[in-house]
C-alpha cells in the first residue's frame, strides 16, 4: 500500500518563510535570499516525508505567497496593469499578491479569499483577456530540478484547471467559456512538459468538484480532461479532490482515464456510499484521504484500518493518504515543551500525521511490532479526554426560545439608540485594532518573561490606549475603539480568558501570505471565569466623551478559529460560547458601554459547501448564537458585528436575522458588489462597507474614499452607511494608519456636507 499526502505546511518549523518574506518585503534581503530560504524549508520538508517513508512526495505545493497566484502566473495569467509596468517577474508576482507602491507605481493587490470552508486565503486571479493564456515553465522549473536532483519519489502538485477557472475572476468582458479552450490548451503543455522532464506523477488539485455542481459544470470538466488526459503518455495523472465528496461527478470521474484518484473520506459524507454503490475501476488507485488534514486530534487507526480492509476487500488497488493538505494544522507538537504528555499524546501535526502514515502503513502491511501499534493507539481511545462541566450543560440545556430573541425590534431600537448616541450622518468608525507594533509585542514579551509586573505591563498598556483613543480624536473619528493593545490575537485572547481552551507555543497555520495565526484548542466544556474586557473598556471609556466601543469576538469566529473537538457537536460548542459571552455583554452595559461589537469575522468560513448542509448543519444555530448573546441588552445599547469578507451574498438574509445594529465588512476589493443583493433583500443592518483594503500598506487618497462611499451610496440608502476600514489595523504601521484615517475621515465630511447640500440634512462635524 502506498502513502501520500496532498501537500505539506511551508511556512518551515521556526516560521522562517514568514520571516524570510517580511525582510523581502523591507528590502533588507534580495530575492535570491529569499529563494535560499525558500529551497531550505523543502528540503527539510522533504526530508520529514522521507523518513516516514512516503511514498509519493508533493512537489509544487509549495508557494512562496499563495498556490492559486502561482497558477496564474504558471499560466500568464498577468493583468496588463501588472504587466505593463517593468517590473521584475518576482515584483509582478508580490504586487499582484499585496500591491505595489514604489517609484512612481502604484498597484493594488487581487482581492483576497477564503479557501473553501477554511482560514487560509487565496489570491483571486483575474483575466482581463490582455496577454496570451501559456505555460511558463521558468516558474515549475527549478521545483522539478530541485526534487529530481534530490532523487525524490514525487508527484507534481497543481491546482487543476477546472478550479482554477472556477476561482478567477473575468473582466474586460471576458468570461469562462472563452478562456476554458486556451487554458486546456495550456495544461496540455504542462503534461507534455511533464513528460518530457521524466517526472512521474502529476497530482492536479480540484476541490471544485466537492461543491454543487451543474451540468454545464460536468460538461466543462470532462472536456477539458478529456483534452488533458491525452497528453499523459507515461506521465501518471492522480486527480485529488478534498473538502467534501464529489457525489455530483463521482461517475463522469471514474470514467476518465486517470490512474489515480484522491477522495476525501473524513469531510466527505458520502465517499464511501459512492463507492459502494458505483464502484471504483480496476487498475486504478484510490488515494483514500483517511488522516484528517484539519483537526489536530490523533487519527482512531482501528477505524482507518478498517476502512482500508474493506476497500482491499473489494478489490480496490488503495493508497492511504491526507483529506485534504497539510497546510492548514501546524508542523509538530515535538516543540510543545509546556503541555505536557497528558495533552500531546493526543495531539497530531503535521509532523505526526506523516507518522501516523507510517504505522498505518506498516500495521496494513503486518510489519513487525504493529500490534503494539494497534494496541496503544486503541488504550488512547478508550479514555474521557476531559470530565464534562456539568453547570455548562445544565445551562445549555435549559435555554427557551426566547432567549434568542431581543426585544424591542430592531427599527425601533435604532430611533432610541439614534437619541442616545447623537451621531452624525457617515458616522466614522475603525474596526477595533490599532497598529501592534514591536513595543507592543515586546511588553507582552517582557511580562511573558517576567521581566516586568502585571501591573507595570497593564500600566504601559493603558498608556498606549490613551494616546491610541486621543489620536482618534484629533483625526476627528465618532466611534471610538480602544485599540486592542492588550490582544495578541482576537481569539487567543479570549480562549485565555475562558475555561476550556489549552494553548500551544509553536502551532501556527499560515492564513495567508506571510501572516499565521495559532489558533488556541477546544479542550473541554467552555465556561467563563470572570470578566475578560470589562475594566479595559471601561478604562478607555474613561479618556473620552464619544462612544468607545467594547470589543468581543464572537462564539462562532471563536470556534472557527480553534480547533475544535471531535467528540462533541459545533452546535454545543457554539452555545457554550454564547452563554459565556452573553455574561460578557451585561457586563460591558453595565459598565456604561454603549457601543459593543461582537466581531464575527469568521461566520462565513464554516458554511458548508453544499446549499443542502447549510440550514441544518450550520445556520440553523450559528445565528442564533449572536442573538442569544444579546437578547439580555438594554434598547439604547447598540450592537455591531464585523465580517472580513462579504462574500456572503448566498446568506445575505441570515446576516440580518443575526439582528446586530450595525455590520461593518470588507467589500472594497471586490467593488462594493455585494451591495445589490444587501439591496434586494431590504437589508435592515446598518453598513459599513470597508472604504479602503487594511491588507496593503498603502494609503488610500481622500477623493479615492469619496468615490468609493459614492459608489456605496449608489447602492444603498446613504442615512444607514457608517464609514470605516475594511478590517482591523493591527499590521499596519502609524504613518500609513493616521494618513488613511485622516482621509477618511475628511471624506466622510464631504459626504456629510454633500448630503446636507441635497437634502437638507444638517452636517455635524
Ligand atoms: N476587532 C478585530 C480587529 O480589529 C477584528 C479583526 C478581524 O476582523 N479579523 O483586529
Ligand atoms: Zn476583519
Amino acid at each position: 500500500m502506498l502513502t501520500t499526502i496532498t501537500g505539506f505546511p511551508r511556512i518551515g518549523e521556526n516560521r522562517e518563510l514568514k520571516f524570510a518574506l517580511e525582510k523581502y518585503f523591507r528590502h533588507e534581503i534580495s530575492f535570491a535570499d529569499l529563494s535560499d530560504t525558500a529551497s531550505a524549508i523543502r528540503k527539510n520538508n522533504y526530508a520529514l516525508m522521507q523518513t516516514n517513508k512516503i511514498d509519493l512526495i508533493p512537489v509544487g505545493d509549495f508557494s512562496l505567497y499563495d498556490n492559486l497566484l502561482d497558477a496564474a502566473v504558471l499560466f500568464n495569467l498577468i493583468p496588463e496593469r501588472y504587466a505593463d509596468k517593468n517590473l521584475q517577474p518576482h515584483e509582478i508576482y508580490f504586487a499582484m499578491a499585496r500591491g505595489h507602491q514604489e517609484n512612481g507605481i502604484d498597484l493594488k493587490a487581487l482581492p483576497m479569499k477564503k479557501w473553501f470552508n477554511t482560514n487560509y486565503h487565496y489570491i483571486e486571479p483575474e483575466y482581463d483577456g490582455s496577454r496570451d493564456v501559456k505555460l511558463e515553465t521558468w516558474f515549475i522549473d527549478p521545483l522539478i530540478k530541485e526534487a529530481t536532483a534530490l532523487n525524490l519519489n514525487f508527484k507534481v502538485s497543481l491546482i487543476g484547471p477546472f478550479t482554477l477557472l472556477k476561482h478567477i475572476r473575468f473582466v474586460n468582458g471576458t468570461n469562462q467559456k472563452q478562456l476554458a479552450p486556451a487554458l486546456t490548451e495550456a495544461y496540455c503543455k504542462l503534461i507534455d512538459y511533464l513528460s518530457q522532464n521524466n517526472v512521474s506523477w502529476a497530482a492536479l488539485a480540484e476541490p471544485s468538484l466537492v461543491r454543487d455542481l451543474t451540468p454545464e459544470d460536468i460538461k466543462l470538466f470532462k472536456e477539458i480532461y478529456t483534452a488533458v488526459l491525452e497528453h499523459k503518455k507515461d506521465l501518471k495523472i492522480c486527480l485529488e479532490t478534498y473538502f467534501g465528496d464529489i457525489r455530483d461527478i463521482y461517475k463522469d470521474v471514474t470514467a476518465l482515464d486517470f490512474d489515480c484518484v484522491a477522495l476525501d473520506f473524513v469531510e466527505g459524507g458520502k465517499t464511501a456510499e459512492l463507492i459502494e454503490k458505483y464502484g471504483f475501476p480496476e487498475n486504478r488507485i484510490l488515494a483514500a484521504g483517511l488522516i484528517c488534514g484539519k483537526n489536530i486530534w490523533r487519527s482512531n487507526y482501528a477505524g482507518i484500518v478498517g476502512t482500508l480492509q474493506k476497500l482491499e476487500e473489494k478489490g480496490i488497488k488503495t493508497a492511504l493518504g491526507t483529506s485534504c493538505s497539510l497546510l492548514h494544522v501546524p508542523m509538530t507538537t515535538a516543540r510543545e515543551s509546556k503541555l505536557g504528555h497528558d495533552v500531546t499524546r493526543h495531539l497530531a501535526f503535521a509532523c505526526e500525521k506523516l507518522n501516523e502514515l507510517a504505522e498505518i502503513k506498516s500495521a496494513v502491511n503486518g510489519e513487525e511490532g504493529f500490534e503494539k501499534i494497534l494496541e496503544a493507539n486503541r488504550s488512547l481511545f478508550e479514555q474521557q479526554r476531559a470530565a464534562p462541566n456539568e453547570k455548562v450543560r445544565e445551562r445549555t440545556d435549559s435555554l427557551t426560545e426566547s432567549d434568542f430573541v431581543r426585544l424591542p425590534a430592531r427599527k425601533e431600537r435604532r430611533q432610541i439608540q439614534q437619541k442616545e448616541l447623537n451621531l452624525p450622518l457617515f458616522p466614522t468608525t475603525t474596526i477595533g485594532s490599532f497598529p501592534q507594533t514591536q513595543e507592543i509585542r515586546s511588553l507582552r514579551k517582557q511580562l511573558r518573561t517576567n521581566q516586568i509586573s502585571p501591573e507595570e505591563y497593564t500600566s504601559q498598556i493603558r498608556r498606549h490606549t490613551a494616546e491610541c483613543i486621543a489620536l482618534q480624536e484629533k483625526l476627528g473619528l465618532d466611534v471610538l475603539v480602544h485599540g486592542e493593545f492588550e490582544r495578541n490575537d482576537m481569539v487567543e485572547y479570549f480562549g485565555e480568558n475562558l475555561d476550556g481552551f489549552i494553548f500551544t507555543e509553536n502551532g501556527w497555520v499560515q492564513s495567508y501570505g506571510s501572516r499565521c495565526v495559532k489558533p488556541p484548542v477546544i479542550w473541554s466544556d467552555i465556561s467563563r471565569k470572570c470578566p475578560v474586557t470589562v475594566e479595559m473598556s471601561r478604562f478607555a471609556q474613561s479618556c473620552s466623551k464619544k462612544p468607545v466601543k467594547g470589543m468581543l469576538t464572537g462564539p462562532v469566529t471563536i470556534l472557527n478559529w480553534s480547533f475544535p473537538r471531535s467528540d462533541i457537536s459545533a452546535k454545543t460548542m457554539i452555545l457554550q460560547l454564547s452563554l459565556a459571552l452573553r455574561d460578557e455583554v451585561k457586563d460591558l452595559e453595565d459598565a456604561g458601554i454603549r457601543i459593543i461589537q461582537i466581531d464575527e469575522a469568521a461566520l462565513k468560513e464554516k458554511l458548508p459547501l453544499r446549499k443542502c448542509d447549510q440550514v441544518k448543519e450550520y445556520l440553523e444555530f450559528a445565528i442564533p448564537s449572536f442573538r442569544l448573546l444579546q437578547s439580555s441588552l438594554k434598547p439604547e445599547t447598540q450592537i455591531h458585528t464585523h465580517m472580513c469578507y462579504s462574500e456572503f451574498g448566498e446568506i445575505v438574509p441570515w446576516i440580518d436575522a443575526m439582528d446586530a445594529d450595525v455590520i461593518t465588512f470588507e467589500a472594497s476589493r471586490s467593488d462594493f458588489r455585494i451591495l445589490d443583493a444587501l439591496e434586494s433583500c431590504n437589508f435592515e443592518t446598518q453598513i459599513g462597507p470597508g472604504v479602503y483594503d487594511i491588507h496593503s500598506p498603502r494609503v488610500p487618497a481622500t477623493a479615492e474614499i469619496v468615490e468609493a462611499l459614492e459608489k456605496i451610496t449608489a447602492k444603498t440608502d446613504f442615512r444607514k452607511v457608517w464609514v470605516n476600514p475594511d478590517c482591523g489595523l493591527k499590521t499596519r504601521g502609524w504613518n500609513e494608519t493616521e494618513a488613511s484615517l485622516r482621509n477618511m475621515t475628511e471624506a466622510a465630511f464631504i459626504m456629510r456636507k454633500n448630503a446636507a447640500g441635497t437634502n437638507g440634512v444638517k452636517a455635524t462635524a
